[in-house]
């Protein structure tokens, strides 16, 4: 379906039971060459692969656009990211598997150390919000440790789906590297519960995390959870406020709002409030919506018109609560999954929606009386991604984040979504990290061989 048009533009049909079958199949039989694969091979198919998206980078950019709707900009934004990606662990994949020696005592052995060998199939579910870099997040590390990947993408980008499938194709990957799968939900727990299928990793829902994450554990598999947000940004009184309200509208309206680390609550020390919902609100009317297609466009439409209805009930709801939504800019299209720029004051700690993600392009400001007061709203959440600090005093900020209840905190910028810095959250946003070696590490068996003469166990 392409989201700016609500027109659909093909069908898929999904996997039949027989095919899930001989998937399972080829990607154990690609594991058991693939683990016994040089590792400079392995790193040199990440490399080509890096290089197919850069060279194609427009093509694959395109089908993005079409089918989740994020501008033609962003688009070819995550396909630059996913190419480095693929290059990170291409260059640095053999130096993080080298076995680890270990310093030991005579009475431990000759010698001790540990080797990093794959498990077998890691199965993995994505959302739609990124399609090509939420794939290769996982898919890099894994394919670099030695594991093959079966993929269950997000239902709406069947297209992305497969084209990561192709991307590693053409890169030279034998059948069951890496498969994309159209799997039913039942399928999908008979997947879990497959015995060759050694780790599971999702990004997603809570809701989906908690379906994933129990079915895994049912079948005694390690997993990994990347969940949702609802990341503070808190604005301190000695921020330089123009750039913090430039950030904010950047940190909560790329990718219209639908990013699990966005900046969702902006927590504004009462000195600068004012000034910064003026220029926030200021900076959020230039953002132009329309057809992701054209390059002026800033605002894209939301990536379905579920998506878009959800997030307007989600608005409703909080008005009802007694919140003030205000609409900001131009108005968006009348066709297509549009939502109205809006943002939402006012929102007290006892509005149900103010403990809620909202994953499309609406912001929460509210006032804090102090610092204190900002982190202990900042920490008033179940879940744990990300979050900002905005302060000229970085030491301070530094010293702020080591309170923030998260995976991720940034001094002075909203996020970062980058090669060489790890990912993940605590609590609700869910457990395990992607990139850099704690993304590689989470899948293999760091097996301890030990060689010996001594007498005795202890
Ligand atoms: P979602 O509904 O949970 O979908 C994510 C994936 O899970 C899709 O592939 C979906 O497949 C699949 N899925 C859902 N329920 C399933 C089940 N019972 N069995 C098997 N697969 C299942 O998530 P969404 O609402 O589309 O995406 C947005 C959410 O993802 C937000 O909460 C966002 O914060 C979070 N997110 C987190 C990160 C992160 O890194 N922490 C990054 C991006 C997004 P179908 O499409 O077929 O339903």
């Amino acid at each position: 379906m392409n989201p700016y048009t609500n027109e659909v533009v093909a069908t898929f049909p999904d996997a039949t039971d027989a095919e899930v079958d001989r998937a399972l199949d080829t990607a154990q039989a690609a594991f058991e060459e693939w683990r016994d694969t040089p590792l400079a091979d392995r790193a040199a198919l990440l490399g080509r692969a890096a290089a197919l998206l850069r060279e194609q980078s427009e093509e694959y950019a395109r089908i993005l656009t079409l089918e989740m709707g994020k501008t033609i900009a962003e688009a070819r934004a995550e396909v630059g990211l996913s190419a480095d990606i693929l290059q990170w662990y291409a260059d640095r994949g053999e130096g993080l598997l080298q076995p680890r020696v270990l310093e030991h005592s005579p009475e431990s052995g000759k010698s001790a150390k540990i080797l990093k060998q794959p498990l077998g199939i890691i199965y993995t579910v994505e959302p739609w919000n990124f399609p090509y870099y939420q794939v290769v997040r996982v898919g890099a590390p894994q394919l670099m440790a030695g594991n093959t990947v079966v993929l269950k993408h997000a239902s709406n980008v069947p297209q992305s789906a497969a084209a990561m499938e192709k991307l590693f194709h053409d890169a030279g990957a034998r059948e069951g590297l890496l498969t994309n799968l159209y799997l039913t939900r039942d399928q999908s727990g008979r997947v879990i519960e497959d015995f060759r299928v050694r780790g599971v990793a999702l990004t997603g829902s809570e809701g989906a995390g908690a379906v994933i994450a129990s079915q895994a554990g049912k079948a005694l598999k390690k997993s990994t959870l990347e969940l949702g947000g609802n990341d503070a940004f808190i604005v301190l009184e000695d921020a330089d406020i123009a750039k913090s309200a430039e950030w904010g509208a950047f940190g909560r309206y790329w990718n219209a709002g639908q990013v699990c680390c966005s900046s969702k609550r902006m927590i504004v020390l009462d000195g600068v409030y004012d000034e910064y919902l003026e220029r926030f609100t200021a900076e959020v009317a230039t953002r132009r919506a329309g057809d992701p297609f054209d390059e002026d466009t800033v605002l894209a439409p939301l990536s379905s018109q579920g998506a878009a209805d959800d997030v307007k009930a989600l608005i409703a709801e909080a008005v009802e609560h007694g919140a003030t939504a205000t609409e900001v800019g131009e108005p968006v299209p009348s066709t297509g999954a549009f939502v109205q720029p809006t943002i939402l004051t006012g929102v007290t700690r006892d509005n149900p929606v103010f403990r809620k993600e909202i994953f499309g392009p609406v912001a929460m400001v509210l006032r804090a009386g102090s610092e204190d007061e900002a982190i202990e709203i900042a920490n008033d959440t179940p879940y744990g991604l990300g979050g900002s600090v905005f302060t000229s005093d970085e030491a301070h900020g530094q010293e702020l984040a080591e309170r923030i209840t998260t995976g991720m905190v940034y001094i002075n910028h909203p996020t970062g979504v980058k090669a060489d810095l790890p990912f993940g959250g605590v609590q609700n946003a869910g457990y395990g990290r992607e990139l850099l070696d704690l993304g590689l590490n989470e899948f293999v068996n760091e097996k301890l061989v030990v060689v010996s003469d001594i007498d005795g166990v202890f």
